[in-house]
Parts: C-alpha cells; structure tokens; sequence
C-alpha cells in the first residue's frame, strides 16, 4: 500500500494531527509520511512530549522511524505489527504524559499493554488525569474495552515529574450508546493542591459552594504529592455521560478568579444541552470510528474538526459522520 501522506498544517496545525495519525498509521499498517508537523504552533515541530508520542507509538509497534528529532518538522513512519508489551517513557519536560498515553491508547485497545509515562499529568491545554480517570475510561468502559489508569505522582506545570500508568487488555470495541441526550446528575466540586497553602483550595471551594450551590459534602479539598507547585479547580458532574471541567491556577491568579473559571465553564456545558462535553467529543472520535455508535455534542471545536479530517484520511470519507442538529451536533460512525 501506498504511504499515506499528511500535511501538519490542516486545520489547526497542531499535534493532534500527529497523535491520531501515529496510532491510525499502526493499526492500519500504512506508512505514515507527515510535514509540516505542527506548522500552526508558535513552536513548531516535535516538542518533547510529541517527540515521546512518536517513540511510544514505535515501540509498540515495532516501528521504523525517520524524522523523530526534537523540532522535526518531518517524519517517517513505517509501522511493524502492533504486539502487547510494557513500556516506561520520560517525557524530561512538564509536556503531557497524558497525550503519550492519548496516543497509544488505540494501539493499546487492540493487543493490550501496559505503558508508564513520566511528565505533566495535570497541564492546560491537555486532559487532566482526573479526566481521563472519571470521564474518558468510562466511556471507553461503556464501549467494551478494560482500561485503567493510576496516578502515583501529579505533574503540574513548569516542575513536572508526574507519574502515570495505563494498562489496557485487548478489547473489542462495540458501539457507542446512551450518549445523545444529557440528563444532569449529581455535581460535586474539588480543589487540587500542592505547595500551595490549603488556604487557597478553601477560598476556591467557597466560590463552587456560592455560584453553583454545591453542598458542602460534596466539596473537597485534595492535597496531592508533586515535585512543583500546582492548583486547579475542578468540578464534576454525573450525568448520562459524565463531565469534568478544570480550571488552572497559576502564580497571580486570585483563588477567586480560578473557580469562578470554572463555574463558567459548567455554565458554558450546561447551556449548549448536548451531553458529550467540548473535549470529550475530540478524544471519543478515534474510539468512535473503530467501534461504531452516535454522540450528540455542540458545535465542534476546530481542534476536533481537524481530528475528524484525520481520520477520515486513513479510514476513509464514511468513517466518521457530522450532522448539525439544531445547536447540537450529532456524530455518528
Ligand atoms: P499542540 O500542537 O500544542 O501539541 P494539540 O493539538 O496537541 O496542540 P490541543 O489542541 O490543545 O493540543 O488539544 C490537546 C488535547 O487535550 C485534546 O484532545 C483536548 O480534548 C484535550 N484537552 C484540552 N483541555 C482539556 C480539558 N480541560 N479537559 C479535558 N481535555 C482537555
């Protein structure tokens, strides 16, 4: 079969081209010839963690690798036969451990495995473990497959040194069900903490209880270990497909502002009516297109349009389905 070429400036430009298309270049066997990687950042090219993503995704599946540089902007992939094994990687920077692990899951999905990862665990931009944890591997659970994942160490920004597992045994995915309408549940809140005093995670928690009239119960302070300083906001809500929203602190941000961060963002969830969250809706594609099944989502972010263009490229035009309904949007494979 031919190579499959895919160009790192299409649609965002970011590095989510490259993760999806690592894992679709190993589950499907074609040789992945990819440009312009990340041609949309402001630092173009592999950082780190991208760099780890391209060495994970080789390891377990014996590739042969070209490009894999930091700061590459090309890169040859020729993949091997995906077999189970257990791997460790270091990132040796905060860059997401949980994107490597992003990476690998689908490869992982099929012949299982068991990958370590060192690096950030809770960065912006990126899932936060607890995400991945509460909300992710539960909708994976719904479709068949028997992930779990471990925190031994959180890894914020700019310190690092989080420590995350993932172990997947082999699954056969089955169609996604029960996610197109949203029904509210239980909602709780939390503050994550580290080297910061406990004083700030109660000020945050005061303004969850206040804007969101969460009862106290249902509130917690967490003090977690970490090399750095570290401190986010998160609040959970139980519905028919469960969400988790997170907002960062960060050095001259008033506690205040963080939670009231993401008050907004539950509002922002809770006003467009589709049960399948902003984020949740890109990570669930790749699952989606292998297993099959419909979620109903808003307005898709550009960051998930590109994901759907990917993937579209190595499995076809129909792998993936997007209809607008009403303000909601419905996908389907
Ligand atoms: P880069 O080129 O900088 O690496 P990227 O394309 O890898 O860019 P983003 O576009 O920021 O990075 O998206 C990274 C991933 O992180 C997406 O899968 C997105 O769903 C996820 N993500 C970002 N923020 C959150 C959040 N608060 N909660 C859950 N997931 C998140």
């Amino acid at each position: 079969m031919d190579p499959i070429d895919i160009d790192g400036r299409a649609g965002e430009g970011g590095g989510q081209i490259l993760r999806t298309s690592l894992a679709l270049s190993a589950l499907t066997g074609r040789t992945l010839e990819m440009h312009h990687i990340r041609a949309g950042r402001g630092k173009p090219g592999l950082l780190r963690q991208h760099l780890t993503a391209v060495r994970a995704a080789a390891a377990l599946c014996d590739a042969e690798v070209e490009g894999a540089e930091l700061r590459s902007g090309a890169l040859r992939f020729v993949p091997g036969t995906p077999k189970q094994g257990t791997h460790h990687f270091d990132i040796g920077s905060a860059g997401s451990a949980m994107l490597v692990a992003q990476t690998v899951l689908p490869i992982l999905l099929r012949v299982g495995g068991q990958v370590r990862v060192e690096g950030g665990t809770h960065n912006q931009s990126a899932p936060p473990f607890d995400f991945v944890e509460k909300v992710f591997v539960p909708m994976l659970a719904r479709m068949g497959a028997d992930v779990s994942v471990r925190l031994d160490r959180a890894g914020f920004y700019p310190a690092g040194g989080g420590d995350f597992t993932i172990r997947v045994a082999p699954s056969e995915l089955r169609p996604l069900e029960g996610a197109m309408s949203l029904t509210e549940g239980e909602v709780s809140g939390r503050a994550i903490f580290t080297r910061v005093p406990a004083s700030v995670a109660a000020r945050e928690l005061a303004v969850l209880a206040s804007e969101l009239g969460i009862p106290s119960e249902r509130l917690r302070p967490h003090e977690v270990r970490s090399r750095g300083p570290g401190n986010a906001v998160q609040v959970f809500l139980d519905g028919s497909v469960p969400e988790l929203v997170t907002a960062f602190g960060k050095r001259g941000r008033p506690a205040e502002e963080v939670a009231r961060d993401a008050v907004a963002q539950v509002r922002a969830y809770q006003a467009i009516g589709a049960p399948v969250g902003e984020y949740l809706a890109d990570q669930l594609l790749i699952p989606l297109a292998l297993g099959g099944g419909r979620f109903r989502t808003g307005p898709l972010s550009s960051h998930a349009e590109t994901n759907v263009e990917t993937i579209r490229a190595f499995l076809g035009p129909d792998a993936l389905t997007v209809e607008p309904d009403g303000g909601t949007v419905i996908v389907s494979a």
